[in-house]
């Protein structure tokens, strides 16, 4: 018998569009020798949509139902994602989706799931949180201030004059595919960034800005970690902000990155071990600066990353010989695998 995987995408973050792609990429790439996929669209406000099945794999430029062409009318309980033996794919990204928040409702569900453990997720979505487990297993980061009570934006806007230098980079710590985040080039704007941050969070992380390289290493696995060879992700424009990562598709990469073999070696050891401090489960994807003079911080972790078959994720995993159909069914063995251990 096929296993059953439930899909869920959409989603309550910023970032529903960049899951509805994964997702899409995901119903063309699975197995269905092995699998059939049950469909569920989570809207805006939260509510949970009976969308598509699939048992084999779909015509070309078939579509996921979404704004626009769901049905409002089946909106299910969440709960009725419920199935035995069913493993479930949360291909969501952000708030609600990568933080902790599903994982934890699947757990109550007792079902099988792709990717980040309760932990796992929540302390990769908090920027700050994150940085502060880095820190405890001495893994190299930009200097940062946070504001974590918004009673005290003076004295932290004077901490960042005494610590930090210009340009700095303002951002909401819950969030992710740059939105909310500022690049700031003077103190003038700071408290603007401030504002801005503010809407998507109330603990702002405030960072010193680098001129670096990106470079991107994938993390696999749960107790036994693989890392792949890092890819760069070649800038076009000054930052990747939600427009030119979506958008414009300003994005392209170099796979495997051109940098020294021992800076290559370092970055994969920096990842598995940030990774494991951070309770990773399934899959990450690590990203880092390297600067001109070979200065190397890790930005941060995405544990749930962007999923599509042209994304950095897949592409780098393909690098090192494993298909895109090949790394979602050995992500759903890992998913069995940690559910295995939890009950
Ligand atoms: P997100 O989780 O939204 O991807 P990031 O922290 O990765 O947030 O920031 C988004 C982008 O902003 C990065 O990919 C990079 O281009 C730029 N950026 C963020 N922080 C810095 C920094 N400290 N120095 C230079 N560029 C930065
Ligand atoms: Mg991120
Ligand atoms: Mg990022």
């Amino acid at each position: 018998t096929k296993k059953v995987l439930v899909l869920l995408y959409g989603g309550r973050s910023a970032e529903r569009e960049v899951s509805v792609l994964s997702a899409e990429s995901v119903i063309f790439a699975v197995n269905y020798d092995k699998f059939s996929v049950k469909t569920f669209f989570i809207t805006q406000t939260g509510d949970f949509i009976k969308t598509q099945t699939f048992d084999e794999t779909p015509k070309a430029g078939t579509k996921l139902m979404t704004n626009g062409t769901i049905d409002a009318s089946a909106i299910v309980s969440p709960a009725s994602i419920y199935e035995k033996d069913a493993v479930v794919f949360p291909v969501l990204h952000g708030p609600m989706g990568e933080d902790g928040s599903i994982q934890g409702f699947l757990e109550i569900l007792k079902m099988p799931y792709v990717g980040p453990s309760i932990t796992s997720a929540s302390v990769t979505m908090d920027k700050i949180m994150a940085k502060h487990v880095f820190e405890s297993v001495d893994v190299p980061q930009v200097p940062y201030v946070a504001l974590t009570d918004l009673t005290q934006i003076d004295e932290k806007i004077s901490e960042v004059a005494d610590k930090l230098s210009y340009p700095v980079f303002v951002k909401p710590a819950n969030m992710g595919s740059s939105v909310g985040i500022s690049k700031v080039s003077d103190a003038s704007q700071l408290r603007d960034a401030i504002t801005e941050a503010k809407k998507y969070d109330n603990r702002i992380l405030i960072e010193q800005g680098v001129n670096a390289r990106e470079i991107e290493v994938a993390v696999l696995g749960n107790s036994d970690v693989k890392t792949t060879l890092a890819g760069e992700v070649v800038k076009a424009v000054e930052f990747y902000d939600y427009q030119s990562k979506y958008i414009d598709n300003q994005i392209t990469m170099a796979i495997p990155a051109e940098i020294p073999d021992d800076i290559m070696t370092k970055m994969r050891e920096i990842a598995a071990r940030a990774y494991r401090a951070v309770a990773g489960v399934g899959m990450s994807r690590c990203d880092f600066f390297l600067t001109e003079d070979h200065q190397l911080y890790l930005n941060e972790i995405n544990a749930i990353p962007g999923f599509t078959e042209f994304s950095m994720y897949p592409l780098l995993w393909e690098n090192m010989g494993l298909s895109y159909p090949d790394l979602i069914e050995s992500l759903v063995d890992l998913a069995i695998e940690a559910f295995d251990i939890r009950e």
